[in-house]
């Protein structure tokens, strides 16, 4: 995953409002407004060269074939303050089959919102047909919608137009359209004033829109990190109180969710507000048990360092791993879970095993987390202990180890709070700022020099590569 979602791309944010600008405050009862707001082109500063070709192309073949194509979401909301886009995605009037159609590297996918995905190499544009108004409760869903007990929405595919569509998004910032057949803005929600005003709002009923898709919540806690916005009283109000609905929601998606929370900017806010609302505990249980009883602000500032760390990696165009920050995240857990079953009888690296098991375990009953992190998780985490041996052949064996940059680097975050690892760290940073030849005699000075074997060794990797920077996270 790659970062620069936090960068500016130009100063200018939102431009002066027209004179004409007339603005709706949503109403808390979801009732379409018909006529939205219109910002002209010259008055708002998003043009297609700010917008991906790709995109740009998908919404001209859209239109060519007779369609509506507006771009919407964060890609209009982000380019009106300036940032630059995660993605792209668009809304339509074609539905997903005539969208489907149009695309030969199309796919259609999700149950709950069936959409069009079109792949251009690494780049995915999303596009969702417009959706309608009969999903919003008070006369009964029709058909298309379906609902749990609670008023989750487990399937939404019922169409509409576009004026439906806005009040169908969840925040007023997210729900501007940027309309390729006039290059204007469309407003129908406030989002505008919202985004003058740096506020996140839920269009709607906040409780009710929380309960008919509770990643929402967790959605208003990532943009307010990320662009540094207010919450609106009554979308704020009911965060404190509805954490325990994240219960209901399937763990790949909130493992998806915390991915975009902690690895696309804005990491630490995203911690804080998530601890603050409560949040956290119903997606790192055990981790927020730790957080409860710390000591001396142990363990909250590994894990504030972890991702402080990811955002300022971030912010140069670095590579950051979900396993680097999973570690991160249940170290605290796993030391806890050792900790009974040190005196066990068993090994060193079997009680890692054992409460390595236990702390997946119990994880990916909240987070799904998926093999390909867990696995190299597990390597940073065994690495701890292997990197505790400084003499003899281990230490140059380990230079080797794929994983060795991701666990030096884990042992240096562990530094900053943890004397002995301080130490640990300390010795491993001047080991690996010595030559070949220096390294070997670190380790066996009399023997090395009178064998000659170093230099029998095949170079370790790092050796080849240089002298090495420290940084925190892994490239592999
Ligand atoms: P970013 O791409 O920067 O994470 P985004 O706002 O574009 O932010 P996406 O997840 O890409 O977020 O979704 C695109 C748009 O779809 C949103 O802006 C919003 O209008 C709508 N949307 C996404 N998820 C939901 C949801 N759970 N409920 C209602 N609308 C949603
Ligand atoms: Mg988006």
């Amino acid at each position: 995953m790659t970062g620069g979602s936090a960068r500016r791309i130009k100063n200018s944010i939102i431009p002066p409002l027209p004179h004409h600008t007339r603005f709706y405050k949503p109403s808390l009862k979801a009732s379409p407004i018909p006529q939205p707001t219109i910002i002209p082109r010259p008055e708002h500063t998003i043009s297609r060269a700010n917008i991906s070709p790709n995109a740009v192309k998908v919404l001209y073949r859209l239109r060519e074939a007779g369609f509506r194509a507006c771009l919407v979401g964060g890609g209009v909301r982000d380019l009106l303050l300036g940032r630059e886009p995660k993605d792209f995605d668009i809304a339509t009037d074609a539905r997903p089959e005539q969208v489907h159609k149009l695309f030969r590297n199309c796919r259609l996918i999700g149950r709950r919102f069936r959409l069009a995905h079109v792949q251009f190499g690494q780049e995915i544009v999303e596009v969702a047909t417009f959706r309608g108004q009969s999903g919003d409760g008070e006369d009964g869903d029709g058909p298309g919608v379906e609902r749990t007990a609670s008023g989750r929405i487990l399937s939404d595919n019922v169409y509409g137009n576009i004026e439906e569509d806005a009040w169908r998004r969840d925040f007023t910032v997210n729900a501007l359209y940027y309309d390729i057949d006039n290059f204007v803005v469309l407003d129908y929600v406030g989002g505008i004033a919202d985004l003058k005003a740096g506020l996140i709002r839920l269009i709607g009923d906040p409780a009710q829109r929380y309960q008919e898709d509770p990643v929402r919540m967790l959605r208003a806690i990532r943009f307010a990190a990320k662009l540094g916005f207010r919450f609106d009283p009554a979308t704020e109000a009911p965060l404190h109180r509805l954490g325990n609905l994240l219960e209901q929601i399937p763990s790949a998606r909130l493992f998806d969710e915390v991915l975009k929370l902690f690895l696309t900017g804005g990491a630490i806010q995203a911690f804080e507000l998530l601890r603050h609302y409560r949040l956290f505990g119903w997606l790192f249980p055990a981790t927020e048990r730790c957080l409860n009883h710390q000591q001396q602000h142990y363990p909250k500032t590994l894990l504030v360092r972890a991702l402080a760390n990811t955002d300022s990696r971030l912010a140069e165009d670095k590579p950051v791993n979900p396993a680097f920050l999973f570690a991160a995240l249940l170290w605290e857990p796993l030391r806890e879970r050792m900790k009974p079953l040190h005196g066990h009888g068993l090994s060193d690296t079997e009680a890692l095993q054992t409460a390595a098991d236990a702390v997946i375990q119990d994880q990916i009953r909240h987070t799904a987390l998926p093999r390909r992190y867990s696995l190299p998780m597990r390597e940073i985490w065994d690495l701890q202990q292997r990197l505790t041996v400084t003499a003899g052949k281990r230490p140059l064996r380990l230079l080797d180890h794929p994983r060795f940059r991701a666990g030096y680097d884990f042992l240096l975050l562990r530094a900053e709070t943890d004397e002995q690892a301080a130490e640990l760290a300390d010795w491993w940073t001047r080991f690996l700022a010595l030559d070949e030849p220096g390294r070997a005699q670190a380790l066996q000075p009399t023997k090395t020099t009178k064998t000659g074997k170093s230099r029998r060794r095949r170079k370790p990797r790092s050796a080849r590569k240089g002298p090495q920077d420290v940084s925190l996270h892994p490239e592999t």
